[in-house]
C-alpha cells in the first residue's frame, strides 16, 4: 500500500492456504438474557476476503463488536496466534483490527482530508502523506471533495470516507460492517470497483458483513451465512448460489 495502483489478480483459493489470522471459536454474545450470537466459529486467513452474509438482526454487528473488543462474549477469539485476554478496544485497534462501523461515525464539521489525517496519528508525516495520496487513488471522488466538510458529502461519499479513514490506520484486518446500507446502485458499483482495487493492491485481510449478497459475493474468497445468531453455511461464492442462495439472491 502506498505505491501506484495496478492490477495483480490473486489466484482463486490462494489465501485459504495462508496462516489463520483471526480464529473465533464457539463465541456467544448476550444482551441481558437475550442471546444475539450462538456458538459461532469461523476463521479468517492472512490476506483473505471473507464475507459474512445475513439479514438485519442476524448478529453480524454483535460479532464484529466482540472481535473489536466493544462487547463482552463467551468463547475464544485468537488473533495472530494469541488467545485474546482482556485487551481494550483501543489496544485491539492498535494491534491491527480496525472496524468501519455501519453508522460511519465521521466528524461532520471537519473536512475530508482532516477526517483522514485524524486516523494517521501513529504514522510518520511522510507515511501519512503517501497513504493519504494512495487513498485518493483508491477513492478518486474523495480527492475532488478533499476540502469539503464531511457532513456535506452524499451518503456514498461518506461511506467511502469512512472506509478510507479505516484504511489510513494501516489495519491488518479491516472489518466492514454493511458498507452498502442505503446506497444507490451507481455508488455501489464505485464501491465495488474500490473493493476490487483494494483486493488487488493491498496487503490486507478483510471481513465484510453484508445483507447485500450481490455486493458480498464477487469480492469474497469465502462466505459464511449467519441466521438468527448461528453460522448455518460456509463455502465458496461459487457454491453459494446453488447451496444457500435461495432467498438471498
Ligand atoms: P443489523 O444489520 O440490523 O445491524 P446485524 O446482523 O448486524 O443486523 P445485530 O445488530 O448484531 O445484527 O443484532 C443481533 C440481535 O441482537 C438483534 O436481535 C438485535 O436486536 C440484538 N441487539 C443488538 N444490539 C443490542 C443491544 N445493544 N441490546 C440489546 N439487543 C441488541
Amino acid at each position: 500500500m502506498g505505491g501506484a495502483m495496478g492490477r495483480h489478480r490473486r489466484r482463486e483459493g490462494e489465501t485459504a492456504a495462508h496462516k489463520p489470522l483471526l480464529q473465533i471459536q464457539d463465541v456467544s454474545i448476550f444482551y441481558g438474557k437475550a442471546q444475539a450470537v450462538e456458538d459461532v466459529s469461523l476463521t479468517v486467513h492472512e490476506g483473505e476476503f471473507v464475507s459474512i452474509v445475513g439479514i438485519n438482526g442476524a448478529g453480524k454487528t454483535s460479532l464484529f463488536n466482540a472481535i473489536s473488543g466493544l462487547v463482552p462474549y463467551r468463547g475464544q477469539i485468537t488473533w495472530d496466534g494469541r488467545l485474546r485476554g482482556r485487551e481494550t478496544g483501543a489496544q485491539i485497534a492498535r494491534d491491527g483490527i480496525v472496524q468501519c462501523p455501519e453508522s460511519r461515525e465521521l466528524f461532520g464539521a471537519m473536512s475530508v482530508a482532516e477526517n483522514l489525517y485524524l486516523a494517521a496519528q501513529h504514522l510518520s508525516p511522510g507515511e501519512a502523506t503517501s497513504r493519504h495520496d494512495w487513498l485518493y487513488e483508491l477513492f478518486p471522488i474523495l480527492k475532488a471533495r478533499g476540502r469539503q466538510e464531511a457532513r456535506t458529502l452524499s451518503g456514498g461519499e461518506q461511506q467511502m470516507l469512512a472506509i478510507a479513514r479505516s484504511l489510513m490506520m494501516k489495519p491488518r484486518l479491516l472489518i466492514l460492517d454493511e458498507p452498502t446500507l442505503g446506497l444507490a446502485p451507481v455508488i455501489l458499483s464505485q464501491l465495488s470497483e474500490a473493493m476490487t482495487l483494494l483486493k488487488e493492491n493491498a496487503d490486507i485481510t478483510v471481513l465484510l458483513g453484508e445483507q447485500n449478497v450481490t455486493f458480498a459475493l464477487p469480492h469474497a474468497d469465502r462466505i459464511y451465512l449467519i441466521e438468527h445468531g448461528r453460522i448455518t453455511w460456509e463455502g465458496t461464492p461459487a457454491r453459494f448460489a446453488a447451496e444457500a442462495g435461495t432467498g438471498y439472491l
